[in-house]
């Protein structure tokens, strides 16, 4: 009987693979270090008031006039979307000392985006659900990869309170950051120099950001005939958006331009209160009236950065696959959004590289 495939990894990428391997008839595992699916994908509500709706902490957008793969997935599954809320003026904060601008963007400047219902985990929920039972098990973090003479594979996990279990397996894909890979998993024998050096340069999307998210119990914006939209040069927040759900309560989210060790210095009370204190600069004072803030720092998260990740990006990163060769070529693939030629970064990204780490020969 051939032994299964081993995926390393239950994001949207892992689960992807596992699905189109199941499809195809291929038996297959997903290790997952965390206690939940979804990786980077976090949709969430306030555990004190959870009918405010869900939000996003993790990714929010998709973009269907490029990203096919995503587009087709989410049309199959048969899952429902709507539009980022767009319409009326952005903001402009260029210094503290002077009212936001407000600017009224032409239409065609403004790129259509889209939302998933209930947040970017029903897709990944949904992808779960096409997987059989009993292929993704949580709580196992892939700690050691070993290749023995006669091209037997062995992976090792720890299941937590020094607990190890072996599997055997024909072939890994690793869908995970490339940095987690060169940080946390050991090979034997050891990768190609040439492997670990790209896996170890590779920057993980996102993983020095942070993001807040403050609920209200409606868009009050809306009234003022502001999208929500703004960017600031002062902070904390770099860019503000409208997470409001479809209907209901109302809520803005932004991404930090205060770098990760800021963060970190201040502490998360302390940048809460300044993300309130910028809000109310650039919304006005109903601002104040949140009903809950949610907050994510990604590059404090074990299963997504390491040390490095806590530098703000000087270039967009270039993304691939990572080069391969010598006894490992074909016993292991490489998935996860940061090995995808195209759209590397984002969810499309993590669904192509799945496709080709499955189907590559
Ligand atoms: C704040 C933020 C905003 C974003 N916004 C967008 C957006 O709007 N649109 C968009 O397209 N993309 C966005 N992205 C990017 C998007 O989230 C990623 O492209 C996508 O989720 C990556 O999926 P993945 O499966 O490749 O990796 P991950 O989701 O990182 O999955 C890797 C999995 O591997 C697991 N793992 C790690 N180490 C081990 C180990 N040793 N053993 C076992 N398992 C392990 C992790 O726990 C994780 O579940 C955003 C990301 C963030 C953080």
């Amino acid at each position: 009987m051939n032994k299964p495939v081993i995926i390393v990894g239950a994001g949207l990428s892992g689960l992807r693979a596992a699905s189109l391997l199941s499809r195809e008839g291929v038996e297959c595992k997903v290790l997952e270090a965390r206690d939940r699916v979804g990786g980077r994908v976090m949709s969430t509500t306030d555990p004190d008031s959870p009918d405010l709706g869900t939000f996003d902490l993790g990714p929010t957008w998709f973009w269907p006039q490029y990203e096919t793969t995503i587009t087709h997935l989410i049309e199959e599954l048969d899952i429902r979307t709507f539009d980022q809320y767009t319409k009326g003026a952005m903001l402009s904060e260029r210094v503290e000392s002077q009212p936001p601008e407000r600017l009224v963007l032409p239409d065609h400047a403004v790129e259509k985006s889209v939302r998933i219902a209930g947040g970017v985990q029903t897709l990944v929920d949904a992808v779960a659900a096409t997987i059989p039972e009993g292929v993704i098990e949580l709580a196992k973090k892939v700690t050691a990869i070993r290749l023995d003479e006669s091209g037997d594979l062995t992976v090792e996990a720890d299941r937590g309170q020094g607990e190890v279990e072996n599997l055997e397996t024909s072939k890994v894909i690793l869908a995970l950051p490339p940095r987690m890979i060169a940080r946390y998993i050991e090979f034997s024998p050891s990768l190609p120099p040439e492997t670990l050096a790209n896996l170890t340069s590779t920057s993980t999307w996102m993983a020095g950001q942070a993001k807040a998210v403050v609920i209200y119990d409606r868009p009050f914006w809306r009234q003022s005939d502001l999208s929500g939209f703004a960017t600031s040069w002062v902070g904390p927040l770099q860019e503000i958006h409208d997470a409001s759900p479809e209907k209901g309560s109302g809520a803005l989210f932004g991404f930090f331009g205060m770098p990760a060790k800021t963060r970190q210095q201040l502490g998360e009370e302390e940048v809460m209160e300044a993300v309130i204190d910028q809000l109310v600069r650039l919304f006005g004072t109903d601002a104040r009236n949140l009903e809950a803030i949610l907050y994510k720092d990604w590059s404090q998260d074990p299963e997504t950065a390491v040390e490095e990740d806590q530098e703000p990006l000087r270039d967009f990163p270039t993304y691939g696959p990572p080069p391969v060769s010598g006894v490992w070529e074909k016993k292991i693939a490489f998935a996860g959004t940061e090995t995808a030629t195209q759209f590397g970064g984002h969810l499309e990204g993590a669904l192509k590289a799945a496709e080709r780490a499955v189907f590559e020969e």
